[in-house]
């Protein structure tokens, strides 16, 4: 007979989204309980953070901790496509709030903030697996597996579903729906680079699109330790033509821009590359009877924005609110108070990302004479204010980004 335990908040993964969900909800006075499948520290892929996360962490009490973390300081983004170059400073943006942020070996960053959960007095069990859930009760229960094998029970008031690539109660749930991005992939590692000194902004993460495909590009994060992260992303079947292992295939492609192999000409590729396919996800319902969605388990879009940490703490910041509002007798409409105010970023995002893909995106910032407002309001997306509908590429994504790439032309 299984044991059962009994929680008031479950909190399925210790990610960005469970951590800063579990902080938010101990400053609410709740019990909280993150069942962990890893140990951690634990590779994880998402190094480049926007300026509009460091809010969550400052409200999540965890914004210290990061800092004395020593993480590499970043101030923005730059692109670069054969002889184009163009960057943006994300102190120089249209919405309020945080212009800097950091580039973070995510490793040490989630066990951060794992850490800092715990030491707000969240209970976080690592190598405890959820592997199934009923979520049709009076209360939802899951199974667990214990590091030893054990498997129990855990009854809960609320189950906040922040398993990332895990996607755990989608699956198990039957929420899962394709995405409406083609299937693209990505190869990357981490090496020692030895760029000179000078020759390279460290503080921006470097996006180079591929000279001959608008639709391949390439990132380069630098750390603090003189170390970069980097990595190629393409549709699957582009990758699909190079051979050998992951380390040749990524070295293959980055070669073929004479401005990333003169740059990495000293790097030691230290570290096998390794890949992930088919990682954008989408939901038909970011929430249920007694549980939410957080970040990567209800949607990914797509790297190139480096938008999917803000998202996952954005609805860990929303799904908490609705459960302070909820506890305090509140009538909450997940659909439109969580689902509806999440999406909206989201799209903002989507909109960015088609445009990019497209190539729309790219005329417009390779653009010689754009207006510094048009700059400062797509720099503010850039920096993470997706939900600023102030700016008016928030307010009227689509139809602005349309007038915008047929002005470029
Ligand atoms: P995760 O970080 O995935 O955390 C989920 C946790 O749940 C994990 O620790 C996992 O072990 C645990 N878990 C899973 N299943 C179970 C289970 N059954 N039981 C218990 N625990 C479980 N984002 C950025 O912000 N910047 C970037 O530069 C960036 N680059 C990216 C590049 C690529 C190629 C890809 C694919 C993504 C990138 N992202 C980036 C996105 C980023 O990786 C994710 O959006 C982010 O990690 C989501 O956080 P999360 O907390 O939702 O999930």
């Amino acid at each position: 007979m299984q044991r059962t335990e009994r929680h008031d908040i479950l909190i399925i993964g210790a990610g960005p989204a469970g951590s800063v969900a579990a902080a938010l909800l101990k400053q609410q006075g709740r019990e909280v309980l993150i069942i962990e499948r890893e140990i951690f520290p634990r590779f994880s892929i998402g190094e480049s953070l926007l300026p509009q996360s460091m809010a969550y962490l400052e409200e999540a009490g965890m914004l210290r901790a990061v800092i004395e973390a020593g993480f590499q300081f970043k101030n923005g983004a730059a692109f670069v496509r054969g002889d184009r170059y163009t960057d943006f400073d994300f102190r120089d943006k249209h919405s309020e709030g945080w212009g800097t942020t950091y580039q973070v070996q995510r490793g040490r960053f989630d066990h951060v903030l794992a850490m800092e959960a715990e030491r707000q007095g969240a209970e976080v069990r690592y190598r405890h697996e959820v592997i199934a859930a009923d979520m049709d009760g009076e209360r939802p229960v899951v199974e667990v597996k214990s590091p030893d094998g054990e498997v129990y029970r855990i009854e809960a008031n609320f189950v906040l579903d922040a398993s990332g690539f895990g996607r755990i109660l989608p699956r198990l749930l039957k929420l899962e729906t394709p995405s409406d991005f083609p299937v693209r992939g990505a190869i990357f590692t981490h090496i020692e680079d030895r760029i000179p000194v000078g020759t390279f902004d460290r503080n921006k993460i470097r996006i180079t699109i591929h000279r001959e495909h608008v639709d391949v590009w390439y990132w380069l994060i630098p750390f603090a330790d003189g170390r970069c992260s980097i990595g190629v992303v393409a549709k699957q079947d582009f990758l699909a033509q190079y051979q050998g292992s992951d380390t040749e295939r990524l070295q293959a492609l980055v070669f073929e821009d004479p401005a990333s192999q003169a740059l990495l000409a000293n790097a030691q590729w230290d570290t096998p590359a390794r890949h992930i396919v088919g990682y954008a996800a989408n939901v038909t319902s970011l929430y249920g009877k007694h549980f939410a969605l957080l970040g990567n388990a209800g949607e990914f879009l797509d790297p190139v924005f480096s938008s999917g940490v803000t998202i996952a703490f954005k609805s860990a910041s929303l799904a908490s609110d609705c459960l302070r509002r909820q506890a305090a007798g509140e009538t909450v409409d997940w659909q439109n108070d969580y689902a509806v105010a999440l999406k909206q970023g989201v799209d903002t995002f989507r909109a960015f990302v088609e445009s990019w893909y497209a190539g729309g995106f790219q005329r417009i910032i390779f653009h010689e004479n754009p207006p510094a407002k048009v700059r400062r309001n797509i720099c503010a997306i850039l920096a993470g204010y997706a939900w600023d509908q102030t700016n008016p590429y928030v307010a009227e994504t689509k139809r602005r980004l349309g007038v915008l790439e047929e002005l470029c032309k």
